[in-house]
């Protein structure tokens, strides 16, 4: 399960950014084409923040969807999952966005 090491990656950075403080709300951005499965993450996160200054902060994740590009026709296509059809019917898609995993804000106390 990659989650557990990237919400431990994750946890390292806020912790170090909060030097300490305590961390209320930790809001990550997850595109949907990352592969990574939010709820891991949140499940994995209360594991990890443990004994942290992430402890008992608020989670939440944006999912925003993926955007690619149609090979054929040069149309821009919305994704919701790794997989999806232009409306010319072609599969063949270059992804431009949606594989981002990064935290987008920080609050502490
Ligand atoms: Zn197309």
């Amino acid at each position: 399960m990659h989650e557990l090491a990237i919400t431990q990656d994750i946890i390292n950075v806020v912790c170090e950014h909060a030097q300490g403080t305590k961390i209320r709300r930790i809001v990550l951005e997850i595109g949907k084409l990352s592969a990574v499965l939010p709820d891991a993450v949140r499940f994995c996160f209360e594991l990890c923040a443990e004994g942290t200054a992430a402890e008992g902060a608020e989670l939440e994740i944006i999912e925003p969807s993926g955007l690619a590009r149609c090979r054929i026709c040069d149309n821009h296509v919305t994704l919701d999952r790794p997989i999806g059809r232009c409306s010319c019917g072609s599969t063949d898609l270059e992804w431009i966005s949606g594989e981002e995993l990064k935290i987008k804000e920080l609050e502490v106390a």
